[in-house]
């Protein structure tokens, strides 16, 4: 489903993803570890197909695609949902317009009929009565003033009503509390099966309590330097990414 093949990229010039490879096949959850600055948000914003990061070398597929030949919104569409570090703010944009129009885009790439607003209303309110969000939610600007817990709530919605196919969240260093990560854990759980599979980003062990991975990789300084089961986790937690590395 996703492979990546000796990615490497700079950003502003300078190298950060150095001959990265990977493959996450359908129906599987993998997560990456690594310490500060090794380029795990790097990973996800070339995934994602944000400016300024350049690919230099290697390639990427999304199920036999060409995945960094496609724009940004055609990835989206193609089944690929990203969850930032730090989600966009969009001021003026409704929250429901804006995850309306993403549903339609997404359904009319699947052949399925749009979605009108009242038939939106109410999905997205049964959805957003398992995340404890309030219905006022959708009437605000994107992520405009939402607190970090907020701000997670509202991307589990949208993953939860896209229902990607494939998606990576960044979780770094983004200082989530232990129901908010719960929430996060339920939503991508609630999504397992065979026809989807996950990328989980993660600086701490404590996320992978909740979504056990199918496997997991240690990134080092823009590489994968070792790959495990999910005892690979619990293996960092112990020795720390110093130990992994000086083994490796
Ligand atoms: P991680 O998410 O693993 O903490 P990042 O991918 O955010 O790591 O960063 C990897 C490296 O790239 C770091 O050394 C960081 O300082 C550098 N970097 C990231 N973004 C930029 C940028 N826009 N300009 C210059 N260096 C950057
Ligand atoms: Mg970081
Ligand atoms: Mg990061």
């Amino acid at each position: 489903m996703l492979k990546i093949e000796n990615l490497h990229a700079t950003v502003e010039g300078k190298q950060i993803l150095n001959g990265l490879t990977l493959e996450i096949p359908s129906g599987e959850v993998h997560a990456i570890m690594g310490p500060n600055g090794s380029g795990k948000s790097t990973l996800s914003y070339v995934l994602a197909g944000r400016e300024g990061y350049e690919v230099t070398e290697g390639s990427v597929t999304f199920n036999g695609v060409d995945l960094l030949a496609m724009e940004p919104e055609e990835r989206a569409v193609a089944g690929m949902f990203l969850a930032f570090q730090a989600p966009v703010e969009l001021p003026g944009v409704g929250n429901a317009n804006f995850l309306r129009t993403a549903l339609n885009a997404i359904r009319r790439a699947r052949g399925e009929a749009e979605i009108d607003a009242m038939q939106f209303l109410k999905l997205a309110r049964a959805r957003m009565k398992v995340l404890n969000m309030p219905e006022e939610m959708l009437k605000r600007p994107v992520n405009v003033g939402f607190s970090g817990g907020e701000k997670k709530r509202n991307e589990m919605l949208q993953l939860a009503l896209l229902a990607p196919k494939f998606a990576v969240l960044d979780e770094t260093d983004s200082g989530l509390d232990i129901d908010a990560l719960k929430l996060v854990a339920d939503t991508v759980n609630s999504l397992r099966g065979s026809d989807f599979s996950a990328l989980v980003i993660t600086h701490y062990q404590r996320l992978l309590n909740h979504i056990v991975p199918d496997r997991v990789h240690v990134l080092s300084a823009g590489r994968i330097i070792k790959s495990g089961g999910p005892e690979l986790a619990e293996e960092l937690e112990a020795a720390g990414y110093a130990g992994v590395q000086a083994a490796a």
